[in-house]
């Protein structure tokens, strides 16, 4: 589904991102641990084509889609979302799931205009499965952070991915936000036959949801494997999981 083959990002001379190689087999769930500053979100930045690398490449289904327009990436089908959230916070929760439907199935530039009957019911159902249908008329920007990641989610799932990349679904979330997202997360990417590809701190997440596991240091994958290959993997333990 995803292959990423010797992935490199020098910032002026700094290695963010050093040789990074892996791949996701269709319908798998990998995260992507390590701590602040080890590359992940530059890592993911690449993948979507957000940042351009300086070396390595990436193919999705075979093709290659390195330094390929994040428009173009997502059309493709591989969805994301942002450690930084990114929503509209001036439209409702509604309107934000609706454009995103509008903005992936028309491409012509007319349709703003009439476009609040356009994906309706699509709109009312990813709302109503994301358990956001009773704040479909509120503004986004005045949601919790809990529910702006949520919405989030909702704009990725719009755009119909088979992959999505999620920086940090659940940073900032209460423990029981946290324990839902995941729950809905592995629902949804069950349902929808979803890769997912995902970054976290929270190591009870982690090791409860991944089927893989990669762990970033200083730029470099230092160690990629199962779950129990990587709890047992000394120098993960000594640069990362302590003890
Ligand atoms: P993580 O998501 O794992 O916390 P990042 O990918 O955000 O790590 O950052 C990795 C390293 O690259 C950090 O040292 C960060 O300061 C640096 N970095 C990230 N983006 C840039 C940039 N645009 N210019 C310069 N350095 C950057
Ligand atoms: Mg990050």
């Amino acid at each position: 589904m995803l292959d990423v083959r010797d992935l490199k990002k020098s910032f002026a001379g700094f290695l963010a991102v050093s040789d990074v190689s892996f791949s996701l087999l269709p319908r798998s769930i990998m995260a992507i641990i390590g701590p602040n500053g080890a590359g992940k979100s530059t890592l993911f930045n690449l993948i979507t084509g957000h940042i351009q690398p300086t070396s390595g490449r990436v193919f999705h289904k075979g093709t290659d889609i390195t330094a390929a327009a994040p428009h173009r990436i997502c059309r493709r089908g591989i969805g994301r979302s942002f450690q930084h959230t990114n929503i509209f916070p001036g439209l409702t929760v509604f309107e934000c799931i609706q454009a995103a439907f509008i903005a992936h199935h028309r491409r012509g530039s007319d349709f703003w205009g009439r476009a609040e009957r356009l994906y309706r019911p699509e709109t009312e159902a990813l709302l109503e499965r994301l358990g956001l249908a009773d704040k479909a008329d509120l503004l986004a920007g005045a949601l919790s952070h809990g529910n702006q990641k949520q919405i989030e989610l909702g704009i990725a799932l719009a755009s119909d991915p088979d992959i999505l990349l999620l920086d940090e679904p659940t940073a900032g979330m209460s423990a029981t936000e946290t324990r839902e997202t995941i729950d809905l997360l592995r629902s949804i990417a069950e349902e929808r036959g979803l890769t997912l590809l995902f970054t976290e701190h929270d190591m009870e997440v982690v090791f409860s949801i991944a089927e893989r596991i990669g762990v970033l240091h200083q730029g470099r994958l230092i160690a990629q494997g199962k779950p129990d290959e990587i709890r047992a993997d000394a120098e993960v333990r000594r640069v990362y999981l302590g003890g």
